[in-house]
């Protein structure tokens, strides 16, 4: 018998995805139209619906979402104060933001720029016609000013409870730079950062083993739910937004990867597995991020230092997966209404929807709520947005394994340029295995 304890922790996920997926159509299938389907068991009437979907599936998944997100915020400030401290150099932080951003919006305007011409390519929307009725508010897009002075927190306490990233960032950083600054008392409250970091990853290392469990509920949940004929009648506009997802990801990162760093990108997807099946299963970069950034320092051999600063704040703005959803989506919902757009608009769609990343919280559905933004930009109406609503959580899934996938490499490139990659890290594929060393695994 193969015991479930000796398999790679990858497998398990792995495994825990695929049967949650089988189980959920199974569940699909028998249901049917009914809202539940009762099993009498002799003392008492068993409700599949009731207790296994809406019940334990439900009840696993939500824990195991939320015991994800309750490391998001620890584990960003203590990590990036450790890595900021041990920076140092003030110029350097500098350097280091200015290509992290740069590149992160650089990968953006890709994305969405290869979106667009495989949507006018495969022109999804022609023939498609569904009438719809609902209305969505397109949120006004945010000022410079706005989005400059909201970065810094009147009270980092508050902007740690609310879970507001950015500012978060941005007093950990401030807090960093004081520590390394402030001579032997910095030193004596690094020490006590770097302990609480080591125990913040213990927790983050142990509740990957529980991640296949969580991931099975999360599955059995969704795609007992998931319509699965509505993908058909929408498979064009589904297949282009996944076929440029894989494209960019595949692809470009790839070119970009090998190009900027000279580093292999079949190493680096091979690292990249475990959290690419976090992302697709709780379709949130930012409950992910715990694991993103294990793997960028543990897998990928980014340091720290450097990695505590862009996988977090890749996790907040860098959204390519996203910006190719709402680059197809454009076309799609301009074909399906009979509006042409122009040369300007396709420039304006590209500017917006990269601008728009950037305010993206990394939690399920948010791309399709900014997407009402980019929509409004370009005079589209808003309400096309229901008609892709149907088939979005899918794609959510995977755009979301794209957008922390665009993170890691980013940091890649950075680390590598500035000499704070660990090549025989990134190149060993043992390496990879470091994130499954539980004390209980030593036992088995
Ligand atoms: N779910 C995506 C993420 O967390 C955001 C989105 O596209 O809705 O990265």
């Amino acid at each position: 018998m193969s015991d479930l304890r000796t398999m790679s922790l990858t497998t398990r996920i792995m495994v825990g995805m695929l049967l949650g997926i089988a189980v959920g159509l199974i569940l699909q299938f028998i249901l049917g139209d009914e809202k539940d389907f009762i099993v009498p068991l002799g003392l008492f009437d068993l409700a599949i619906k009731g207790f296994f979907v809406d019940g334990l599936f439900n009840i696993g998944g939500q824990i195991f979402i939320a015991s994800l997100k309750m490391l998001v915020v620890p584990l960003v400030f203590v990590s990036l104060v450790c890595g900021t401290c041990s920076l140092s150099d003030p110029k350097k932080l500098g350097r280091l933001g200015g290509k992290s951003l740069g590149l992160y919006l650089l990968t953006t305007a890709i994305a969405i720029a290869v979106a667009i011409s495989l949507a006018l390519i495969v022109s999804p929307g022609d023939n498609v016609t569904i009438p719809t009725d609902a209305n969505y508010e397109a949120a006004a897009a945010p000022g410079l000013v706005e989005v400059l002075v909201g970065m810094f927190p009147t009270n980092p306490i508050d902007a740690m409870a609310s879970g507001n990233m950015l500012q978060v960032i941005v007093f950990a950083l401030l807090f960093g730079i004081a520590m390394a600054l402030s001579g032997d008392s910095g030193k004596r409250v690094a020490g006590l950062f770097e302990d609480l970091n080591d125990v913040i990853l213990k927790l983050v290392t142990l509740l990957m083993n529980l991640a296949p469990y969580g991931v099975f509920c999360l599955m059995a949940k969704l795609f007992t739910t998931i319509d699965v004929a509505l993908i058909e009648s929408l498979a064009k506009y589904f297949g282009v937004v996944i076929f440029a997802l894989f494209f960019h990801a595949l692809v470009n990162y790839s070119i970009l990867l090998k190009v900027m760093t000279g580093l292999n990108p079949v190493m680096f997807w091979k690292k990249m597995e475990d959290a690419c099946m976090f992302a697709f299963s709780t379709s949130s970069s930012s409950a992910t991020m715990p694991v993103t950034l294990e793997t960028a320092t543990k897998k990928l051999g980014a340091k720290n230092s450097v990695a505590s600063f862009t996988i977090p704040l890749g996790a907040t703005i860098n959204m390519d997966g996203t910006a190719i959803m709402q680059g197809v989506a454009t076309v799609f919902i301009s074909q399906v209404y009979g509006i042409d757009l122009t040369v300007n608009d396709y420039l304006m769609v590209i500017v917006t929807a990269t601008l728009a990343s950037i305010g993206t919280a990394g939690v399920p559905g948010v791309g399709l709520i900014m997407l009402a933004m980019v929509l409004n930009q370009v005079g589209l109406p808003v309400e096309g947005i229901a008609i892709i609503i149907g088939v979005d959580r899918l794609l959510d899934m995977t755009r979301t394994a794209v957008n922390i996938t665009g993170d890691c490499m980013v940091t890649c490139v950075v680390a590598k340029s500035e000499g704070e990659l660990d090549e025989a890290t990134f190149n060993d594929p043992d390496a990879a295995k470091s994130l499954e060393s539980l004390p209980s695994d030593k036992n088995t």
